[in-house]
């Protein structure tokens, strides 16, 4: 009988998810099979800095009548088709294992920039520290809102994301409950706190900074990595290397520096298979509401779906539905790939 050392580079192992407190299989074995699904090329990008077309263009009517003001960096609006409402009145109803309870909220859209051409690696470093800013204004403005316990920033990008326009845009949801995985997230950080009197994420960037193999980039205050338990195919997480529980205490500083580690990882991204990446990024930070909040260490997760090409993408079916997240490229594997690839925009290197 052979003797077989456990490889985690060949061997399938589960990963344990500390912020979530789950299990994502890896099976690195599989990336060696050969892949017979066809692999098509996107088709060629269209770029135009005004679309007519476009609600979000400035000066441009939105359905429903009204017109977007002749902006010039960023503009925020209420979402004219909102998933929340304000004015939502309190309820709830407990029948027997029926239960339901009345949500409020507010949903907004920002425009990241006036060109409906840009991507967040494309603008400029000003610019996107302005949309930092935006964020900033906006968890500070909608934190304070009585009726709000958190507030969700989030961007998702491209069709594959079931964005409906490919002008620069994120939005927010601010509801009046914790949503799920934010409190899931609370609980683990809090208990990690209790234990071990700093913040989970702390201890955890402290951690990959010495492995450094799942390091994606790094500057003085933000390090970009694929996180050992991430579950998405090239899946990154920003983490500020200092802890606060949100965003609205980051020093100027830490807010270029913010905008250099988000520029280069969606750079990065798009240069993988030189196209506009699809995915879902938000941050995650302290309920609006909670008064402790030391054990919070506010971050930000990249989930892209796309596998090997523009088109061919990860499916979270089978097994992952019915039993728990899978993945073939080990995060050590694709935080490699993301590493060495160039910061310089592959439409820019064309130009
Ligand atoms: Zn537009
Ligand atoms: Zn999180």
């Amino acid at each position: 009988m052979r003797c077989r050392v456990f490889e985690p580079n060949d061997h399938s192992h589960r990963r344990h998810n500390p912020l979530l407190d789950e299990w994502v299989l890896v099976s690195p074995h599989r990336t060696k099979r050969p892949w017979q699904g066809q692999v098509e090329t996107p088709p060629p990008e269209l770029r135009q800095p005004y679309d007519a077309e476009c609600y979000l263009c400035p000066g441009n009517m939105r359905v429903g009548g009204l017109h977007n003001p002749d902006y010039a960096d960023t503009f925020v609006f209420d979402n004219d088709f909102a998933a929340l409402q304000r004015d939502t009145p309190d309820g709830e109803t407990n029948d027997g294992l029926l239960r339901s309870a009345s949500e409020r909220g507010i949903c907004r859209v920002i425009c990241f920039s006036p060109r409906h051409d840009l991507t967040l690696g494309e603008m400029a470093l000003p610019d996107i520290e302005r949309v930092v800013q935006v964020w900033q204004s906006q968890f500070r403005e909608l934190s304070a809102h009585p009726d709000i316990g958190y507030v969700q920033i989030f961007e998702n990008r491209g069709a594959m994301m079931g964005s409906s326009n490919p002008h620069p845009h994120g939005q927010i949801w601010a509801t009046a409950h914790v949503p799920t995985v934010v409190q899931r997230e609370d609980a683990t950080q809090r208990a990690y706190w209790d234990a071990h009197g700093q913040t989970l994420l702390g201890a955890y960037v402290a951690q990959e900074i010495d492995a450094a193999e799942r390091i994606v980039y790094a500057n003085e205050h933000f390090v970009a990595l694929v996180p050992y338990w991430a579950t998405w195919p090239f899946e990154v997480m920003i983490v500020p290397r200092r802890a606060q529980p949100d965003i609205t205490t980051l020093t100027v500083a830490e807010q270029q520096a913010l905008a250099d580690v988000l520029k280069r990882t969606v750079t990065r991204y798009d240069n993988l298979f030189q196209t506009l990446f699809p995915y879902s990024l938000g941050l995650h930070q302290a309920p609006s509401k909670q008064r402790e909040t030391a054990h919070w260490h506010w971050h930000l997760h990249i989930y892209p779906p796309l596998l090997r090409s523009a088109t061919v993408r990860k499916f979270m079916v089978g097994y992952e539905l019915m039993a728990e997240a899978q993945r073939d490229i080990t995060p050590e594997q694709a935080a490699q790939r993301l590493r060495e690839l160039s910061d310089v925009h592959y439409r820019e290197q064309v130009r």
